[in-house]
């Protein structure tokens, strides 16, 4: 990910041009803003460092570009209660979100808020051209329509490594893509700038980005994703770990047992083959005599008591523990998220899951952490595709950055 730290300019003497410090302060207030949804102009003052004054001269213009809009709340009266809070103004800004799936893919137009507005689905082929051509199509509707609407960026979540120098999809085990150069065929005819990762940093991303209001940013967490097969987006210090190579987070292919089941990777025993969505279809379905359903079939059947369908929830969630134990012990993050199956039945694997994890895991490691379903359901990379493209708006003063900026502000 760039950092925009060269959206604040200085001229040869290293004094800041007036411009860009404006520039910069207004990003500062906005993402303030977005990060915390409820805030008073004096709130806005105490977490950006910029004095009330400069705060009043920010927000009026920034409302009067429409960009923002102050809000009476309930009970304003009460001692303590802010008298108005401010928020990003839903339709100043939109984003276009794009998941790639084996399961179809979809396109959506979101507001800078995290909003969807509008979702076009695209259906699955082995041919990545002809998947990408729709995508396409899909992508220049949402850009071209005679709407008026400013459009941010466009940022694609792939099931797979994407090799951010070669701008390529290198393997997408799950997709049966190698090496697939796919801006090419995306960014023809419009001037939206593209940006990509892959799903499971994006459904981490996504879910640091639109959490509940009130909650505080995580800043080092795990999210894993347990579809076809299972990723993990690794946060560390409020930043994606991408790794040396663009390749980190495959922790899927970890060896849980030497002489297990073989993955799509050529390894054995991979962790994706015993706890993804997959594993466990395959697994009611070896001891059904072929009986095939869908995950929610699964769950549903499961919790009506269906003896198979349990087996294979508990067994599920055992595994699922066994990979995040390693985790764990390795990452020591302060959460990790869970979707799919392992959201949906989240009632019924919690227990079990916790039962494994005080075996396998030194009390230390365990203490404070926590473990939850993701509230964003089937929609996680989805909306870290969102984030990703509203990213370089905001980013120049995310966690690091946002201290040189107040550095230079204070200059
Ligand atoms: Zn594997």
């Amino acid at each position: 990910m760039q950092k925009s730290v060269s959206s604040v300019t200085f001229t040869t003497q290293g004094a800041l041009r007036k411009s860009a410090l404006r520039h910069a302060n207004e990003r500062l207030v906005l993402n303030a803003i977005r990060e915390n949804p409820q805030l008073s102009r004096v709130e806005i003052s105490r977490i950006t460092g910029l004095s009330p004054s400069s705060i009043t001269f920010i927000v009026k213009r920034l409302t009067k570009e429409k960009l923002v809009r102050e809000e009476k709340v309930d009970g304003a009266t009460q001692v303590g209660r802010p008298p108005t809070i401010l928020q990003l103004a839903g339709n100043a800004r939109y984003a276009i979100g794009v998941d790639i799936s084996p399961h179809g893919s979809r396109v959506a137009l979101a507001d800078w808020t995290g909003q969807i507005h509008e979702m076009q689905e695209v259906e699955w082929n082995r041919d990545p051209e002809i998947v990408l051509r729709a995508l396409h199509g899909a992508i220049r509707n949402f850009v071209s329509a005679k709407s008026g609407r400013r459009i941010l960026g466009v940022g694609v979540s792939v099931p797979g490594t994407w090799d951010t120098t070669a701008q390529t999809i290198t393997t997408a085990v799950n997709l049966g893509w190698t090496d697939v150069a796919v801006v090419p065929l995306l960014e023809k005819g419009f001037d939206v700038p593209l940006y990509f990762d892959n799903n499971a940093n994006l459904s981490a991303m996504g879910e640091r980005w639109f959490r509940s209001h009130g909650a505080k940013p995580l800043e080092d967490f795990v999210f894993v994703t347990l579809g076809e097969g299972i990723g993990t987006g690794i946060i560390v210090s409020g930043h994606v770990l991408h790794g040396a190579f663009g390749r980190a987070g495959e922790f899927g292919h970890m060896t849980l047992h030497p002489s297990g089941r073989y993955c799509l990777c050529g390894n054995r025993g991979c962790w994706e083959e015993y706890a993804s969505e997959r594993a466990l279809l395959r697994s009611y379905h070896e001891r059904t005599e072929g009986t095939r359903i869908s995950i929610k079939d699964l769950v549903e059947r499961a919790r009506q008591r269906d003896a198979v369908a349990l087996e294979v929830i508990e067994e599920g969630a055992r595994s699922l523990a066994l990979g995040v134990s390693n985790l764990i012990i390795g990452l020591n993050p302060e959460a990790i998220v869970v979707d799919s199956w392992a959201a949906d039945a989240w009632d019924m694997v919690e227990k079990s899951v916790w039962t494994v994890l005080r075996e396998r895991v030194p009390a230390a490691w365990l203490e404070g952490i926590r473990i939850y379903p993701s509230a964003h359901a089937r929609d996680s990379s989805l909306l870290g595709a969102i984030a990703l493209a509203l990213t370089r708006y905001f980013h120049s003063f995310e966690h690091g950055e946002r201290e040189e900026a107040l550095t230079v502000h204070m200059r």
